[in-house]
């Protein structure tokens, strides 16, 4: 199974939460990423032009009656990864920089 990296929320007329979430399979490279509602076995082919985020909002209603508040977020792991990298990359350029200084 993959790691949510997306999730994908709405709420129904009486304030009921669903979540469809995409999950990337890093066993993959590239990357394998799915599209898995949270409450169903719905999990489309993502081979489409389709944005991700319509057809997340379109099965949220259509198939749960969920169709206020669509919203978007990042996994919350998944991005602190992503902000910890962000430092990394920048120590390696500079240390690339003052390398090639040096030479
Ligand atoms: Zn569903």
């Amino acid at each position: 199974m993959g790691t949510p990296v997306r999730h994908f929320t709405a709420t129904t007329p009486d304030g009921q939460v669903f979540t469809v979430n995409i999950e990337r399979d890093f066993r993959f490279d590239p990357h394998r990423d799915s599209l898995v509602c949270t409450h169903c076995d719905w999990s489309p082919s993502l081979l489409t032009m389709k944005k991700i985020v319509d057809m997340a909002g379109e099965h949220l209603a259509s198939a749960h009656g969920a169709d206020r508040g669509l919203s978007q977020q990042d996994n919350e792991g998944f991005r602190k990864a992503r902000l910890i990298m962000l430092p990394f990359v920048a120590v390696l350029l500079i240390a690339l920089f003052v390398y090639l200084q040096n030479s």
